[in-house]
């Protein structure tokens, strides 16, 4: 049995602003195991960046917990890194110094770190996603694309059990978006520890491609959770001749479009 990482039991989480209250999650529970590569799917704000948030520990839960090594979460942890959509580097820095700083922050309540051994994993790091030649460039002085290899590097340097990805690549052009997809799934089929990814997209190819598991989330909550068995390595080419990536293709759409008829209706129990 595969062990349990990340454990969210009965999770709800309500944003108040003033006298308005919205419940963004209700009773959600999901595990994810050490190692293994999540999605979580589902259309636009149905709650999976809030999700994402509280594994974070950005947001914190209104009711449930979400548990970490058997611990509660209680804000942000070292074992944890996230990536998001917008690039979020320092725009002042560079490139090796983003990278740098952030293995800095995050060792500073484990151990002391020296700058220059900082700057010597950033170099690592840049080098594993191919940007070695632009460690001094300014964040403005690259590509949308490499600017989240950036941000990937960070990451990883910072030597996380867990990457929390939310739409990393949805901002990002179809072609240099299939590179960072396959680069992610080099990175992390070849860590010796290798990492927890629990990542946010809507994009079901993308989903069939990176994950283990897809976790489909309708407003609110977890609809159902799909087993993705389809042999590794994949690529695009390759999943189109494989019965199972049809299979669950054929299941994801359908669940989008039941999803899409419940929205047009707009009662919560005439669907799903
Ligand atoms: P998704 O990432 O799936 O698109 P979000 O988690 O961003 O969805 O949002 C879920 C719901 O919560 C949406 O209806 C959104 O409008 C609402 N929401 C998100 N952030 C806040 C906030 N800070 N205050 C109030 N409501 C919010
Ligand atoms: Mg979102």
């Amino acid at each position: 049995m595969a062990e349990t990482l990340i454990e969210v039991r009965d999770l709800g989480l309500i944003y108040e602003k003033e006298k308005e209250t919205f419940q963004a999650l209700d009773h959600i529970n999901l595990e994810i195991h050490k190692g293994e590569f999540v999605c979580i799917i589902g259309s636009s704000g149905c709650g999976k960046s809030t999700l994402l948030s509280v594994l974070e520990g950005l947001n914190k839960p209104t009711t449930g917990e979400v548990l970490i090594n058997g611990k509660v979460v209680n804000g942000a942890g070292p074992e944890r890194a996230v990536v998001f959509q917008n690039y979020s580097l320092f725009p002042w820095l560079t490139a090796r110094d983003n990278v740098a700083f952030a293995v800095r922050k995050s060792r500073k309540k484990l151990q002391k770190i020296r700058k220059k051994e900082s700057l010597e994993i950033a170099d690592e790091f840049l080098e594993r996603v191919q940007l070695q030649g632009f460690a001094n460039k300014l964040p403005g002085e690259l590509s949308g694309g490499m600017q989240q290899r950036v941000a990937i590097a960070r990451a990883l340097a910072c030597n996380p059990q867990i990457l929390l990805m939310d739409e990393p690549f949805g901002a990002i052009d179809a072609k240099t978006r299939e590179n960072l997809q396959q680069l992610l799934l080099k990175l992390w089929r070849e860590d010796k520890n290798k990492k927890t990814v629990v990542f946010v997209t809507h994009d079901l190819d993308e989903a069939l491609l990176l994950a283990d598991r897809i976790v489909f989330m309708v407003p609110k909550g977890v609809h159902q959770i799909l087993d993705v068995d389809i042999p590794r390595p994949r690529s695009k080419e390759s999943l189109f001749d494989n019965s199972e990536y049809r299979r669950l293709h054929g299941e994801l759409v359908k669940l989008f479009y039941k999803e899409h008829i419940y929205k047009e209706i707009g009662g919560e129990e005439v669907i799903i």
